[in-house]
């Protein structure tokens, strides 16, 4: 059986592990629109960029391995379309067959026309080679305006202060991280940060006039799904492509995974469309079981992690449209520190920040009866 990976970012290199290490014996072909072989994210806004860890350190694999596992990685190969009844893609090379895809096409940054126009670098983070500017760039402008209070902008922040520059966070939301975290945690970041010297500005839309106050200006405001191929191929797309709780698109030869994959989640019960680190690999390996014959669910509550100064948090669960109607906070939200959300007595989503004992605890009471202390 061909198999054909469009996307060439964790997901897609973890189907490809996931197949060889379950003795899938046909050929394999990874289109990665990018120069790279597929890489990891997230060190691109800690460790790499501040230069605690070797920018080779990102890659899932080294050449080596597609090469002894017989995976064939198109680098620079950008799929302009695929044709599901036909079973073929195309490339700028022309058209190839395949059995089955899968589409990992991931995000891209979400935009800023204010910004774009401001007259001021404008750094948006995606890549190696955004990466890379960023810290270039960082090393060497005093002062820096971050717009968007989210993951990539307060990790951002935190490297800019390590690296000595006066920093200022832009956030509509009253609190960073609202919408994730809800205003008491929310909160306990706001402190983090300004403590480290951060000028944090909540409630208010940035101006040109801040932008232009600064020599270097980043923009987090969140990702858009690249649901264009999908979409052009006549698949079903709403906030990334449809899938159903097998990951399966409305066309049966065709998964969708990773930062693109509307799912239909069934313990959450509803869809949920996740652009995490841990979803693109476990996404990855139930969609390869499921090209080998399974018609396996993907039921794993969503994670994620950031590190911040030396503050690290690990979120389990999903607060989703229901919303909370209570959050309990055991320890030092200035510290070591766990939370959990609560719907109608029931754990929907939990974390701890530096209490790294908490990790299993923390997954295990989602879903269940809330009880003081019941994380232990
Ligand atoms: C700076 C940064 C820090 C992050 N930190 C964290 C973190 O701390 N914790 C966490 O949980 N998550 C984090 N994330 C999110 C995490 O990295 C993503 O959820 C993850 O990368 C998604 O993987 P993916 O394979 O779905 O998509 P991607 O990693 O976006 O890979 C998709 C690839 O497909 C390629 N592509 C797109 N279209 C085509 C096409 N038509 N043909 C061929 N190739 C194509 C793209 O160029 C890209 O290389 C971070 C993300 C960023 C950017």
């Amino acid at each position: 059986m061909t198999i054909a990976i469009v996307g060439g970012g964790l997901a897609g290199a973890t189907v490809a592990t996931e197949l060889r290490e379950r003795g899938h014996e046909g050929p394999v072909t990874i289109y990665a629109a990018e120069p790279h072989l597929p890489y990891e994210r997230p060190p691109l806004s800690k460790g790499v960029l501040l230069g605690n860890d070797e920018p080779d350190s990102v890659f899932v694999h080294d050449l080596d391995w597609y090469r002894e596992h017989d995976v064939v990685v198109r680098r620079g190969t950008r799929v302009t379309a695929i044709d599901p009844a036909r079973h073929v893609l195309g490339t700028a090379d022309g058209e190839e067959p395949y059995e089955k895809l899968v589409l990992a096409t991931g995000s891209s940054p979400r935009r800023m026309r204010l910004a774009d126009e401001c007259g001021k670098p404008v750094v948006y983070l995606r890549t190696i080679e955004d990466s890379r500017r960023l810290r270039e760039a960082l090393s060497s402008s005093p002062s820096v305006a971050i717009v968007g209070g989210g993951w990539i902008g307060l990790e951002v922040a935190a490297a800019a202060r390590s690296m000595g520059c006066a920093v200022a966070v832009f956030e509509m939301a009253e609190q960073p991280l609202h919408a994730v975290l809800g205003p008491e945690i929310g909160k306990a970041f706001a402190d983090l940060h300004r403590g480290h010297g951060v000028d944090l500005r909540l409630g208010a839309a940035v101006t040109a006039a801040d932008l232009a106050a600064a020599d270097l200006v980043v923009v987090g405001i969140g990702a858009v799904p690249s649901v264009e191929l999908a979409a052009d191929a006549g698949l079903a797309v709403d906030n990334g492509v449809l899938v159903d709780a097998t990951l399966r698109t409305s066309s049966p030869d065709v998964f969708a995974i990773g930062d693109i994959a509307n799912h239909d989640h069934p313990v959450l019960g509803h869809r949920v469309r996740v652009e995490h680190w841990d979803n693109a690999i476990e996404q990855g390996k139930t969609v390869a079981h499921n090209l080998l014959g399974d018609d396996s669910p993907y039921e794993r509550q969503p994670y994620f992690f950031t590190d911040q100064y030396d503050l690290g948090m690990e979120y389990v669960g999903h607060v989703g449209p229901a919303g909370y109607d209570e959050v309990t906070i055991e320890g030092d939200l200035a510290g070591a520190f766990r939370a959990y959300w609560q719907r109608d007595g029931v754990v929907v989503a939990a974390m701890h920040a530096n209490d790294w004992d908490a990790s299993d605890a923390i997954r295990a009471s989602i879903g269940t009866s809330f009880a003081k202390g019941a994380a232990g």
